[in-house]
């Protein structure tokens, strides 16, 4: 029997639901058919692509041509990016902001080396970003990329106001909602983004699929060139096991959303008050009210995140600090670091996300072992001794 898990890393990957498994499951046997290909076979795998690209479009509100699947939500995110800046002067200006992940990051670090110019707006103290700023950096146009929810502390920006400020101001907007499709409700036929990123591994479907939107009529460059493979906007052989799986997923989170989106944020905010009242020192990291339902962020001011994170491991409960892809580094994230977090709560701060998977027991278990490995950090922590919520 394998050691009971109580996954709460959600935001890092979810488990790939059963359903999900079962509509991927034929593409990986029996019906492997190159969707290119002219006989039957190949019919049933160009099926599948064209009704998961219904799925994906539905829950965003789009059309399904405007569906580009992609490997990942990074794929996706630079695919967006690149496209919009295909079509602006060499010396329209990126704006994004400082709390994005790192595949917005990273490529924006790599765009100004090669002379582009970029601007990187900060956050406040909760995370949220300041609209008369944004507007100013959109003087004259340019090409924008904001998150819909972040990564680490699920603040949600407003996208239906900075997609109207964009348009305003004649910049193009990508949105990097890959942490926000499946967990809100999203319209595009409402909000003018132009592009928006989303990565199938994130909504319990397997790693290895993602997709972009981009809007009927707004520029596009394919970032993988080759063969003629969705509509000729991204080459390679298509991922048919893994679209098929991002549909039903799709579909799921369609279905599920209402009725569980309520159930994940009571355990939620029942895990997050309850660390906050039973752990001296601990302190809530984001907006309380504008972020998503099912992540918390909270600082264990004065000790280590990674030493919480080993010994919640210990006991079978995963949960993680900051993004999984900075851990390893001793720099603290970056995302709370523009949010203000002095150094000592931003080295203690630990993410825990949930999914419709998770049950009260979970919560139960946190809520059971939490004040015990935070005491015994404490005791251990040269900074931590003594220390207590009053310090
Ligand atoms: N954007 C955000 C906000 C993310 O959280 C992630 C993954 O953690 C990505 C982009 C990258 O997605 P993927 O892992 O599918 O490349």
């Amino acid at each position: 029997m394998p050691e009971a898990i109580t996954y709460l890393d959600n935001n890092a990957t979810t488990p790939v639901a059963p359903e999900v498994f079962e509509a991927m499951r034929p593409f990986l046997q029996d019906e492997y058919g190159n969707p290119s290909s002219v006989y039957k076979l190949a019919g049933k795998s160009k099926a599948a692509i064209d009704r998961a690209r219904g799925e994906v479009a539905a829950l965003i509100g789009a059309q399904p041509e405007e569906i580009v699947f992609t490997s990942c939500g990074s794929e996706s995110d630079n695919t967006a990016i690149l496209s919009a800046l295909s079509a602006a002067p060499e010396d329209a200006r990126l704006v994004t902001t400082r709390v994005e992940h790192a595949a917005v990051l990273n490529l924006a670090k790599r765009l100004k080396e090669d002379g582009r110019a970029v601007t990187e707006l900060g956050v406040d103290s909760k995370g949220n970003l300041d609209l008369e700023e944004l507007a100013r950096a959109l003087e004259g146009g340019g090409v924008l990329s904001a998150m819909w929810a972040n990564n680490e502390t699920g603040v949600l920006f407003p996208v239906p106001e900075i997609a109207e400020i964009a348009k305003e101001k004649g910049a193009l907007f990508h949105t990097d909602a890959v942490q926000a499709v499946g967990k809100i409700p999203i319209d595009l036929s409402e909000i003018p983004v132009d592009y928006l990123a989303l990565s199938g591994h994130k909504l319990h479907a397997p790693k290895g699929v993602g997709a972009l939107f981009v809007r009927r009529g707004s520029p596009f460059r394919s970032f993988l060139v080759g063969g003629h493979q969705e509509d000729g906007r991204r080459g390679g052989t298509e991922n048919v096991a893994g679209i098929a799986a991002l549909g039903e997923a799709a579909r799921l989170a369609r279905e599920h959303m209402q009725d569980e989106n309520g159930r994940v944020k009571a355990m939620r905010d029942r895990m997050e008050q309850g660390l906050l009242s039973s752990c001296p020192g601990a302190r809530l990291n984001g907006d309380p009210v504008r972020r998503l339902p099912n992540t918390t962020n909270i600082s264990f001011e004065y000790i280590e995140g990674e030493g919480i994170l080993l010994l919640l491991d210990r006991d079978g409960i995963c949960a993680s600090s900051g993004s999984a892809c900075t851990t390893g580094s001793l720099e603290p994230s970056h995302v709370l670091r523009a949010m203000g977090v002095p150094y000592t709560a931003a080295h203690g701060a630990i993410r825990l996300s949930l999914s419709r998977y998770n049950t009260d027991a979970d919560v139960d278990r946190v809520l059971d072992v939490m004040p015990g490995i935070v005491k015994r950090l404490r005791e251990i922590s040269p900074f931590g001794r003594g220390e207590t919520a009053e310090a």
